[in-house]
This record gives structure tokens, sequence and C-alpha cells, in this order.
């Protein structure tokens, strides 16, 4: 009988207040407790470099879950507390009053925590990162017009704050140490049109640049700290941004022993090593039964959608996770959506239907005749045809893929792939 039972969430997140839903909603009427290190209940992280960084969407829409909604499903969401060891052998938690929590079945959903800038001086200097709602509105008060900010990497987190800096009026470096920004993610074919863009809206994009150091700013200066570049260049930031990457919080699967390489290790119902064990979101590098390979996904749609498949396995249900990865972005007036996976470097054509200079597009990564990924760039409605050519492993005719007049369903070829 699981209404007896005890099901502890750590990582009061997105993937922590999707599982609790999705425990409730598989019919789960034992104790649910969320445990969660921070002081706000569970929120939704896109909005933090985007319109609420922006100032467009406010605090109450960025929560997953209205405030009463806890008490009325019956979820004791522990905020301000950390977990501090695992106990596997006696089925326990420790929190960090010292309390411990009994659980039949754990979910660990403790996501991912920025990687630090890892140059001279950089402790000495408030090197700012962006990944709490705390941050977020330290960054909204800051971002006034005129400021100078320098972002260090442009990743998909840099690059959204330089559309929200640019559009409250602040002098925008970002410094890139890659050739082009994005660049393992989409490759040189596409990566481009991500430089034009912010070039277009006033960012001084500097690629191929190496970071020596940063400095608090000297007497006199107005500035908070100086960023130093290997040619030579000296840049005075009011905000000084690292979006570097994150790393996945495995510290507490770690020391508890299950096994851990570049994420929790799970397998496809997202079971650890642990079979009372569980790991979802971004924490958990999950064996894909599609893609024949594991993967750990640092998107929303997947802390929103695995939550789901591991309430199903905590309660003995049958269940796998085989959803496409997905994920999308907003910068200025360019919105895209990307379905599918390529490893960096895994595909041997871009093809093009649309034009990027137009920045109105669709690019499909491919393999031979089969596309592994496929973004949609300002073009609307497409992630499900786009999904189905991905997931039907189905040759297509590239020629009939970039042309607009045909339906994406109709680039499929009956000939056999070469
Ligand atoms: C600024 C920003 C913008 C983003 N934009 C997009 C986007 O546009 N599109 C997209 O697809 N994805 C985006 N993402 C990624 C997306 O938000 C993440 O994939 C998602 O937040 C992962 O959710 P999670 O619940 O797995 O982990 P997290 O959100 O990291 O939550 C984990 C929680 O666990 C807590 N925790 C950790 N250890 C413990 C412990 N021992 N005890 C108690 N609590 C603990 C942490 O404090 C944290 O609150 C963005 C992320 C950020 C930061």
């Amino acid at each position: 009988m699981t209404d007896r039972q005890t099901f502890v969430i750590v990582g009061a997140g997105l993937a922590g207040a999707s599982a609790a839903a999705a425990l409730r909603s598989e019919g789960f009427a034992g104790r649910i407790v969320l445990v969660g290190a921070e002081p706000h209940p569970p929120y939704e992280r896109p909005p933090l470099s985007k319109g609420y960084l922006a100032g467009a969407a406010d605090r109450a829409s960025v929560f997953v879950h209205p405030e009463p909604w806890y008490a009325e499903n019956r979820v004791e969401l522990r905020r301000s507390t950390r977990v501090t060891e695992l106990d596997r052998r006696r089925h326990q938690v420790v929190l960090d009053s010292g309390d411990r929590l009994g659980y039949d079945r754990l979910l660990l959903t403790t996501g991912a925590r920025p990687r630090t800038l890892a140059v001279l001086g950089a402790d000495q200097v408030d090197v700012r990162y962006l990944r709490s709602v705390d941050d977020s509105d330290r960054l909204r008060t800051d971002f006034s017009p005129g400021a100078r900010v320098v972002l260090v990497g442009a990743g998909w987190i840099g690059l959204e704050t330089a559309a929200a800096a640019r559009g409250a009026g602040c002098d925008v470096v970002v410094l890139e140490h890659a050739e082009l920004p994005l660049l393992r993610v989409l490759g040189p074919e596409v990566a481009g049109v991500f430089a034009g863009l912010h070039r277009d809206h006033g960012v001084d994009l500097r690629c191929g640049v190496t970071l020596t150091g940063v400095r608090p700013a000297g007497p006199g200066r107005t500035s908070s700290a100086t960023v130093h570049l290997d040619d030579g260049t000296e840049l005075e930031a009011d905000v000084v941004l690292a979006g570097v990457g994150v790393l996945p919080d495995t510290d507490l699967a770690g020391r508890a022993g299950l096994d851990v390489d570049d994420g929790i290790l799970v397998d496809s119902e997202l079971r650890t090593s642990d079979p009372d064990v569980f790991a979802a979101g971004d924490v958990a590098n999950a064996a894909h039964p599609l893609l024949g390979r594991s993967i750990r996904v640092e998107h929303w749609a997947n802390a929103l959608n695995q939550p789901r498949t591991a309430a199903r396995a905590m309660l003995g249900l049958p269940t796998s996770y085989d959803r496409l990865p997905y994920f999308f972005s907003d910068q200025y007036d360019l919105g895209l959506e990307y379905t599918g996976y390529v490893s960096p470097g895994g595909y041997d054509q871009v093809v093009v239907r649309g034009d990027p200079a137009s920045r109105q597009f669709i690019a499909f990564w491919m393999s031979g005749a089969r596309v592994l990924a496929g973004m949609n760039v300002n073009v609307w409605d497409v992630t499900g045809p786009i999904g189905d050519l991905i997931r039907s492993g189905s040759p297509v005719d590239t020629a009939r893929l970039a042309d607009p007049g045909v339906a994406l369903a109709d680039a499929v070829t009956t000939s056999p792939a070469p």
C-alpha cells in the first residue's frame, strides 16, 4: 500500500515541483515532502534571462504552482532547507538542521549550478552569475541606461542576458573564446546568425578572445572592475557576468555512492543505481531508448516532463522516458525552438529551409539522409512535424526538405537511405 508511504523529493526547482504534481495526478495518496535549499517556492528559470529580467513579467508569473497549491495537494514544502546527506542504508535524508527524514522512495532533482569563472582575480571581483531569481533581481537593478556590462560567454544565457541589457540601454560587450557564439551547439553554418543578430542590436561581440584576468577597478575609476584580454585590451565594467555553463549538482548522490558520471546515472525509467532512488531534470544523465545513449539535458521541457516518468516509476507503473530533447530561446525579436539531439560535430550537413539572413528559417542537422535535429527560427507550429521526422528515422529528400513549399512530412523519400 503506497498510501502510508513517504516519498521525498530533494530539490525544489521545476523538476521537483513537477514531480510532486505528477505523483498526485498518478493517484499517490501518501506523504510527499519537497525539500528545497532556496527561500522561494519552486519557480521557472527561463524568464529570469528574458521577460522577468527585462521587467516585462512580474514575480508572480515565474512560480511553478501558486503558493496555496502545496497545502491543497498535501505537499510539504520545506524551503530554505538543504539536504546534507543521503543515508541509503536507513532510507533517510539528513537535513541541515540535523533532523532526519525517512523515505520509502526518493527523487533527486538537485539541478545544476553555474560553473564559476576560473581566471586570475575572479575571486576579488563581484563576478555575477544568473541562475536564481535573486540573481535576476540584482541584475535588473544594475541594468540601467549607459551601464557598462561585460558578459563572458556567448551561450544561451549570455546572449539572452545581452539582449535584456541592450533593452535596458546598457553598453554591452560579449566575450567569447570560440570563433562564433553558440558554435558548439549549432555549428558554423547557423551560429553566424546569432553573431549578426547581436551586432545589429549594438552589442560589441568579440569572438576568438581569451580572458586573462579581472581586477577591481583602481582608485579614481568609476567602474567596478577591469577585464583583461590576452591581446592587452582592458575593458571597464560596471557589471561582469559569467555565463560559462553549469555543473550538475551531484554532491549528495556522489557521497552516497550512487553511480555518477556527468550527472546522476539513471536508466530510462529514471532509476539510479539504488532501486529506491530516482533522479530527474538537469541533474539526471538518463539512458535514452530512442537515441541509444545516455544524455543529460539542461532544458526546461526536460525538467517539466521527466518527473512524470519518474513519478510513475516511483509508483511501480510501467514507463520510459523517450521524449526528444527540446528547448527554446528568445532574443530581441528572434524566437526559436530546437528539437532533437546532435553530439558536438556529430552531423554531416545542415539543410536550411528559408533564408537565415531574414532570420526566419528552419535548419536541419543531418546524418546522411536522416534528420537528427531541427531548429525553427521565427517560424511556428512546426515542432510536431520536425519531431516526427526525427523519430521516424526515415530518409528525406534534402531538396524537398529545403523547399518551403513542401510540407515537412512530404520530404520523406520512399527510396532506401544510403
Ligand atoms: C537564466 C536561465 C534561463 C533559462 N532559459 C531557458 C530557456 O529559455 N529554455 C530552456 O529550455 N531552458 C532554459 N533554462 C534551463 C532550465 O531553467 C533548467 O533546465 C531547469 O531550471 C532545470 O530544472 P531542475 O528542477 O532540474 O533544476 P534547478 O532549476 O537547478 O533546481 C534545482 C533546485 O534544487 C535545489 N537543491 C540543490 N541541492 C539541494 C540540496 N542538497 N538540498 C535541497 N535543495 C537542493 C537548488 O537550490 C535548486 O533550487 C534556463 C536556465 C536559466 C538559469
